[in-house]
């Protein structure tokens, strides 16, 4: 199938006072439509940047230095704000972690989604609202005409996440970015939130793209993973494979760090010692190898690259094999 979404040596930048520094470093990625592919990593591996970097909202002080993002042929990196406004909420949507802080408090819900719709679609106003009562009821809102009048504060955190949801779903994006949608959500919120996502993706065929530091959702939601750390992919596969055998030692080490159901009461999670580098004072070599328990004279010599280990799994390391 042909890829939706291409990310290719993409390298963005950000200026900062203490010169420039890129949290996202040549990364490649690929989504074919009806796919869900998650990025995970610690904070400040990169993840919520390249998401950013798709949709043009690197901010005043970052950008795109090198790299293409490429969305159904269409080369993003080289579109104006004015042309990204058009892609964006009609061919790309996005879901961020704190639904408060995505609507408009002065608001009410019914006006947020009818003006997304008019901004990307030629509905009449009627035509619009009866747009928006159906994806409300889609994303499993029990009143949606009462709904529609009311403001972001008067819902529960599980109810604005739908709504984030349904603003992001309304126009029919190809592709759904969500990053850490269900953080701020108690674990049965977000069981429903990301059974509605599963739901959409078979109904509609979107891509999700999918941003987590919870190997848990990785598990349910994921059909490939790709694991960053330091502005980099260390390792991608598909979610089986991740799993069954995670080859980077940082992969092991998120895999370690993790309760499982076999864990007893007795046993102790393992964290992985150390912090991620600072972007200004990156090491010779490999990233990761001031926390690696395997690391080698040539690992702080030379880069490693990513390496084929098997069709679908690559991995960046000296050492596959361990
Ligand atoms: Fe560890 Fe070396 Fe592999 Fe880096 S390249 S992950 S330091 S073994």
């Amino acid at each position: 199938m042909n890829n939706l979404l291409e990310i290719e040596a993409l390298r963005v930048t950000f200026t900062t006072t203490k010169g420039e520094v890129s949290p996202v470093d040549g990364i490649n990625l690929a989504i074919t439509p009806g796919e869900t592919l998650c990025i995970v990593g610690e904070s400040g591996s990169g993840k919520s940047v390249t998401s950013l970097s798709i949709l043009g909202l690197l901010g005043e002080k970052g950008r795109i230095a090198e790299g293409h993002i490429r969305l159904n042929g269409t080369d993003l990196t080289e579109l104006n704000q004015t042309q990204l406004r058009k892609i964006r909420g009609k061919q790309v949507s996005m879901v961020f972690q704190e639904p408060m802080t995505a609507l408009n408090p002065v608001m009410t819900i019914g006006n947020q989604l009818l003006e997304v719709i008019q901004v990307h679609t030629k509905l009449n106003r009627r035509q619009a609202e009866h747009t928006v009562l159906q994806m409300l009821q889609k994303v499993g809102i029990a009143r949606p005409e009462a709904v529609m009048r009311e403001y972001p504060h008067s819902l529960s955190g599980g109810m604005r996440q739908r709504i984030v949801i349904a603003i992001a779903l309304i126009c029919e994006p190809k592709l759904l970015i969500a990053d850490e949608p269900t953080t701020a959500l108690d674990v049965t919120i977000q069981a429903q939130i990301l059974n509605l996502m599963k739901q959409l993706r078979e109904e509609r065929e979107t891509a999700i793209l999918l941003i987590t530091h919870d190997l848990s959702i990785v598990a349910e939601m994921a059909d490939r993973v790709a694991v960053m750390y330091a502005g980099q992919i260390v390792e991608e596969a598909e979610v089986f494979s991740l799993f069954d055998e995670p080859l980077h030692p940082y992969t092991q080490g998120l895999m370690r760090s993790v309760p499982t159901i076999q864990s007893g009461a007795e046993d102790r999670l393992v964290p992985i010692p150390g912090t991620v580098p600072s972007l200004t004072d990156l090491p010779q070599g490999c990233r990761f190898q001031a926390r690696c328990p395997y690391a080698v004279e040539q690992c702080s010599l030379e880069a490693p690259s990513l390496r084929q280990v098997s069709a679908k799994h690559v991995v960046r390391c000296w050492l596959p094999q361990q």
